[in-house]
């Protein structure tokens, strides 16, 4: 069995709400680097998690990942279909609750699988880009550290910082728990009771499983209120000589080319279908003209007339020449473009 000590989580870095399948990530992978693609053997990770909660097998995990630069021995690697807005550049935390359920349910069995892991990652973590657009370190901490049993919130009278984090989030609910103070007393049970019978859970009053999975789903921090406060802490000592570069810094962090080079390889993909399907065309046409100029020399003997239907054909090829600069060229500014708007929206702010 290969040693494995680490899972790291990734985004298809595609946009909310689109699916992808594993074949089509496995062709982002696989195509030649000439056709916009990685040129490896086969996909880089190891599962992929659908945006209905679906767990698809990518490479197999006895074989080493392609998915994290100079990781990938001894770690296994995961992705969940999304990570961008609908906008295909800023990162989010699209993951939907079935996603969310997905991904913990196959952590706990890789968990139990592999008794050497120790860590749960994401690509984050390791380079510097936004993927998987959420901190997977924080959130699954207590997976890797409660192994083997369901994790219980401390109810005992002394200060927790769960219990504070989670009476916060009761807070952003609109169920005032009193203070923030860490301890779980009348009036945080009252808070939860609350909150429960307002989210239909069931009313125990206690912090269980089921209800710190919906706060936490709900009202944690999506990774775009970050970059939004990063940005606003970095405009708010309004120099605006130092506004220009403060973007650039926050932007670097959050934003990497990588999440929008995966973007325009999505399109381009998808453009590039379209490209396919014109110049499969234009071979049709050339192959039926070459067959036809076999069978004419063949009953004429004259290898003269094979000559007329390849020119017939040849318009067909420069078309497909033609249609193929155009759709490279339209891909290009569209990126480009969608770089400028985004640029522009974060200097209003
Ligand atoms: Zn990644």
């Amino acid at each position: 069995m290969r040693k494995i000590n680490e899972v790291i989580v990734h985004c298809s870095a595609t946009p909310e709400g689109r699916h992808v399948t594993v074949g089509t990530i496995r062709d982002w992978h696989t195509k030649p680097k000439s056709q916009g693609g990685r040129g490896w053997n086969d996909i880089g990770y190891h599962y992929v998690i659908y945006i209905d909660g679906s767990r698809h097998e990518g490479r197999p995990v006895e074989k080493v990942g392609a998915h994290v630069a100079g990781r990938n021995t001894g770690t296994v690697g995961i992705c969940y279909v999304g990570g961008v807005a609908k906008d295909g550049v800023t990162p989010k935390d699209t993951r939907t609750p079935a996603q969310k359920r997905a991904l913990v349910e196959l952590l706990s069995e890789l968990l139990e699988t592999y008794p050497k892991i120790t860590k749960i990652s994401g690509h984050r973590d390791y380079a510097a880009k936004a993927c998987p657009s959420f901190d997977a370190r924080s959130e699954y901490a207590s997976l890797v550290r409660d192994r083997g049993h369901t994790p219980q919130p401390s109810t005992a009278h002394i200060p927790d910082k769960r219990i504070a984090y989670l009476q916060r989030l009761l807070m952003r609910a609109g169920h005032s728990p009193g203070l923030a103070d860490g301890i779980v007393g009348p009036k945080t049970r009252q808070a939860t009771k609350a909150y429960q019978e307002h989210m239909g859970l069931s009313v125990t009053g206690e912090l269980d499983t089921a209800t710190v999975k919906l706060l936490r789903e709900t009202f944690e921090p999506s990774i775009d209120e970050e970059i939004e406060r990063d940005i606003a802490r970095a405009l708010d000592k309004d120099n605006r000589a130092h506004r220009e570069r403060q973007i650039d810094e926050v932007l670097a962090d959050h934003d990497k080319s990588p999440v929008t080079s995966t973007t325009a390889i999505a399109s381009a993909t998808a453009t590039a279908g379209g490209l396919t399907a014109a110049a499969s065309k234009a071979v049709e046409v050339y192959e039926e003209a070459v067959d036809v100029a076999g069978r004419a020399a063949e009953a004429t003997g004259e290898a003269v007339e094979v000559a007329s239907p390849l020119w017939q054909a040849a318009p067909w090829a420069i078309v497909a020449v033609v249609v193929v600069g155009a759709g490279a060229w339209i891909i290009r500014e569209r990126v480009r473009k969608a770089r400028a708007a985004k640029r522009a929206r974060l200097n209003r702010q």
